[in-house]
């Protein structure tokens, strides 16, 4: 069996980079493989990884394992920790098996220092997995300044689907609620349509199944899929950049559709004719539709949002609190959500209230505290970022738009974001008389990378480390 790993990790490795193989897939074996159930078990160092792997990876692995070893029906458990004795690691295929409907499950199995093994309800999600989200509804978006365009070009199409904007593309930095805008038409959709397909897709899952119906020679297959979509969600199309034959599917995809006029939407962090390694023709079918953005929201969108989110998670916010948080310096809604989480789970474990205070005691401490202090200038920053990249701070502020360069300039626009008082215009007009929605897109930018590649995200906290130490 431990073979079949080690082929699972060059398919991995030829597929997702060997980087990824190395920060997750290295770390996991197989545990055990029962034949007769078709159950397999990995085993992760730890809880991060089996959930990580599990979010990002759960088709890459359920795929290639099963056609590994063999098998249609393949169901996937994650233990972590130590070895669990032998006999408890028997009973884990019996109790995946136990509810399974379609033909693939995948379920995180938790052990608890007993040795005891604790199924997670995390199951069947391959049926759903390019169903609209139910969790993001027009109901629990916020439409404010920021994203009026996108909100209200969103719930026009639901009431005239493929007629009026098609496609319906929607642009802007991260964790600003495309996504959720996208889910949202799907559920309406179903609502007003229960009938109809919609397909709900990330770019990454297109694209990767795109390229595994090559490999198995089935790509009229992977076409056929998409010939009897309503409605087509696509998410982060950017990710479809430099990927020519996935592109070229696509261009195909889309013409099938928008000439049946049935509904296309499409996200990406950037307008079409922006995005790099894009095929023209594609970028200028992005524009058919209507183009919308979705930016920041201001200070009253952002208590909106909190306090819509504290109902729906019980979390009792004053608002006093909301206000604070509101007010704090975020880059994206993502991070309005966690602060907020973070507010509720320290209290909930402390067993006090949320009030101000204790708002104050549990943001201030992650990274506004050394802010309040003594407060960073924005040269300080500037300094510490070109001393770790080893350029000089007047490359930094200068035209060059070379990529090297380039990225060290969001990291610093990012990090003046982060530890000054700076407005966004203020840290544009000081790095060389930028705008600033550059600003913006800077720091989304390297949240993203920051999201992906955790060396980036460790050079970046010990320039902040350094900064805030020195
Ligand atoms: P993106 O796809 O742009 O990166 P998401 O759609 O994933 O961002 O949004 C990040 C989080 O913020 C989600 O939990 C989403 O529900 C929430 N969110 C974003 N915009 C809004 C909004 N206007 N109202 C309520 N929640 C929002
Ligand atoms: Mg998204």
């Amino acid at each position: 069996v431990q073979l079949i790993w080690e082929e699972f990790l060059k398919i991995i490795q030829e597929e997702a980079g060997s980087q990824i193989v190395e920060t997750w897939f290295k770390s996991v074996c197989i545990d055990d493989w029962d034949a007769t159930t078709n159950s397999i078990i990995l085993r992760a160092p730890n809880q991060f990884v089996s959930n990580w792997i599990e979010q990002h990876y759960e088709n890459l692995l359920k795929k290639h394992l099963a056609r590994l070893l063999n098998t249609h029906e393949l169901s996937v458990a994650f233990v972590y920790g130590s070895k669990a004795p032998e006999k408890t690691r028997n009973i884990i295929p019996a109790s995946i098996a136990v509810g399974q409907q379609t033909n693939t499950t995948f379920s995180v199995v938790r052990q608890s220092n007993r040795g005891e093994l604790v199924v997670s309800s995390k199951k069947n999600k391959s049926t759903t997995k390019s169903s609209p989200n139910p969790q993001y509804t027009f109901s629990n978006f916020i439409a404010g300044p920021s994203n009026s365009l996108a909100h209200a070009a969103a719930w026009a199409i639901c009431e005239n689907l493929g007629k009026v904007y098609n496609p319906l593309f929607i642009y802007g930095g991260t964790g600003l609620g495309k996504t959720h805008l996208l889910h949202a038409i799907g559920n309406e959709t179903l609502r007003r349509h229960p009938s109809w397909v919609i397909r709900y897709e990330t770019s990454d899952n297109f694209i990767n199944e795109f390229i595994n119906s090559i490999r198995f020679d089935r790509s009229p297959h992977f076409r056929k899929k998409y010939q009897n979509v309503d409605v087509l969600l696509l998410d982060d199309i950017q990710f479809l950049s430099n990927k020519e034959q996935t592109q070229e599917t696509f261009f195909h995809i889309f013409n099938d559709l928008y000439e049946q006029q049935k509904q296309i939407v499409l996200s990406s962090d950037t307008f079409p004719q922006e995005i790099t390694g894009l095929q023209s023709r594609l970028k200028s079918r992005m524009e058919w539709g209507l183009v919308a953005d979705i930016q920041m929201p201001d200070t009253e969108t952002k208590i909106a949002i909190l306090k819509r989110k504290a109902e729906a998670n019980n979390i009792d916010l004053p608002d006093d609190v909301a206000d604070f948080i509101g007010s704090r310096v975020l880059s994206n809604i993502r991070e309005l959500e966690g602060a907020l989480i973070r507010v509720g789970a320290f209290a909930s474990l402390t067993n006090q209230p949320i009030t101000l205070e204790l708002g104050k005691k549990v943001l201030l401490n992650l990274n506004g505290q050394k802010k309040k202090e003594k407060s960073i200038m924005p040269n300080t920053v500037l300094k510490a970022v070109a001393r770790s990249y080893q350029v000089s701070t007047l490359d930094i502020r200068s035209k060059k738009r070379n990529k090297d360069i380039a990225v060290v300039r969001q990291v610093a626009f990012y990090l003046m974001k982060k530890l000054t008082y700076c407005s966004l215009q203020a840290i544009g007009g000081y790095i060389g008389g930028r705008n600033h929605s550059t600003v913006i897109h800077a720091i989304s930018k390297v949240e993203e990378i920051r999201e992906k590649d955790r060396n980036f995200a460790q050079k970046i906290k010990k320039i902040e480390y350094d900064i805030l130490n020195s």
